[in-house]
């Protein structure tokens, strides 16, 4: 039914797999203990219908020399052909009146007429065969008409009761029976071994699923063998690990970050704190002092809680706007924001922007890689240093670069520079406002537009990071 939520009642693997294998089994033996019978039967009923019609045969032809049939001519001609391994011998006059009868082969006297299908049919010139299996014992007859001169003078009935073919018949059945019986048991054994075997791998998997669905990431499933279950059960420790690793990175940020957030509200608390406990006694420079300090806090706060969410909307994987970004263009717009930053700390900039490097970006998310590479560049730089900021182009990529004359990072320490909440020197990373976010969402921000992110040192001291995008195509408008 359309529609119908309704929960399907569970049916077991081992029990669909304990059918479908019964049924198979079934099956094959109903073909081995009725084929084989079969064919052995028609095999008999063959030679039986050419033993009997050859000699009946050759009783018609000897009888049909004698013009007329007698039974005493006849009973001459039966002593010469000798013996015949029939059960039963008639000969019969045109008319069906039986002259010779095996079974009684000396006539009482009393007139009898064959009633049987096959004489009646021999006496209309038809040769005739019938055999019968049944009770365990074969019944066959065959009737021929005695010719003489082109005309009916008799017919020849043969009748044959075999019970020891029948007898071999039923000993090959019954050893199919006895067979098919210990094949079932061995199937039915093997079965329920299988299916247990199967299941209870899969039951292994289903459990640590179970437990998985819990929060329990640390649990391998080790499984023996080399089918797609244990291709499966690598798959889920892959799987477990990567939850497990996520689970670490999810918890060390959320660490991090309150850890950055409660710092400054540990001082603004402090501060107000010392305002309150002052009452009228704080002079009015101190109080503006302190006024201010918290007013810095507060930035600090907000700057990381927009960092904190920037990277958050990364991590959505949010569908990405993209639009042609002329690279110089923006560079110049964060060169303007940031001068009074480098002017306060004697910083000055030196710029080489190759216009019509353009990229398929969000002009916002670039501004913003580029914004924390420069400001960066002023804060670790040293005093009355110099910041390079570099557009270019080449074949079918973009480059930006930006230089500076600073304090250069280990290099032991650049890996790990893009890592949330990760500073080399925290104490100065801390004074100049930073919380180690900013790397990370450059990183993060440039890999989502299909570029990539290097840095290396500078020769002569300081940093050199550098950012490359695919050039911006014609088509893609
Ligand atoms: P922050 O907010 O602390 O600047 P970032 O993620 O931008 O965080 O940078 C991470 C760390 O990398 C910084 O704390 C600093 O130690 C180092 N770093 C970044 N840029 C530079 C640079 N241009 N020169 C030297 N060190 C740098």
């Amino acid at each position: 039914m359309k529609g119908d939520t309704r929960p399907r009642p569970f049916v077991g693997l081992q029990a669909k797999f304990a059918v479908s294998y019964l049924v198979i089994t079934l099956i094959i033996l109903f073909i081995m203990n009725t084929y084989p019978l079969f064919a052995s039967q028609r095999m008999i009923f063959q030679t039986k219908q050419t033993a009997l019609q050859t000699e009946a045969a050759l009783i018609s032809s000897n009888l049909s020399g004698l013009e007329h049939l007698t039974p005493d001519g006849i009973a001459r001609v039966m002593e010469v052909l000798g013996d015949s391994h029939v059960t039963r011998l008639m000969v019969t006059d045109p008319m069906g009146l039986v002259l010779y009868d095996s079974a009684s082969p000396s006539p009482s006297g009393a007139v009898r007429y064959a009633l049987f299908q096959e004489a009646v049919l021999a006496l209309q010139g038809q040769d005739v065969f019938r055999s019968s299996y049944g009770e365990g014992s074969f019944r066959s007859g065959a009737g021929t008409p005695v010719i003489y001169r082109n005309n009916v003078i008799g017919s020849v009935y043969l009748y044959e009761y075999d019970r020891q073919q029948g007898l071999v018949l039923q000993q090959l059945q019954q050893t199919l029976r006895r067979l098919s019986l210990v094949i079932l048991a061995g199937s039915l054994l093997f079965g329920v071994i299988l299916a247990r075997t199967v299941t209870r791998r899969i039951s292994f998997l289903l459990d640590a699923t179970r437990r998985l669905q819990e929060g329990e990431y640390t649990e391998q499933v080790a499984l023996r063998g080399n089918d797609e279950l244990t291709l499966l059960a690598q798959q889920y420790n892959l799987l477990t690990q990567r939850l497990q690793e996520t689970d670490e990175v999810r918890r060390r940020f959320v660490s991090d970050a309150s850890h950055e957030l409660k710092t400054p509200l540990a001082t603004i608390r402090l501060l107000s704190d010392s305002i309150l406990q002052s009452g009228d006694s704080m002079d009015g420079e101190t109080m503006r002092d302190f006024v201010s300090d918290i007013g810095q806090e507060a930035g600090r706060l907000s700057r990381i809680t927009e960092k904190l969410l920037s990277l958050t909307r990364l991590d959505s994987n949010q569908p990405l706007h993209r639009e042609p970004v002329e690279l110089s263009h923006v560079a110049q717009q964060v060169l303007h924001t940031l001068t009074p930053l480098a002017d306060s700390r004697g910083i000055s900039f030196d710029t080489l922007l190759e216009p019509g490097c353009i990229v398929s970006a969000g002009a916002d998310e670039l501004y913003q890689v580029i914004y924390n590479l420069v400001e960066n560049a002023i804060k670790y730089n040293c005093p009355e240093g110099l910041v390079r900021l570099l557009v270019g182009r080449e074949d079918d990529r973009v480059w930006l670069r930006v230089e500076d004359t600073g304090i250069g990072i280990p290099e032991s320490e650049r890996e790990k520079i893009f890592d949330r909440f990760y500073r080399v020197d925290k104490a100065r990373s801390r004074a100049a406002g930073g919380a180690g976010l900013g790397l990370s969402i450059v990183r993060d921000t440039v890999h989502r537009f299909g570029g990539w992110l290097s840095v290396s040192p500078r020769v002569g001291g300081g940093s050199c990071f550098q950012v490359t995008f695919p050039a911006w195509k014609e088509e893609e408008a």
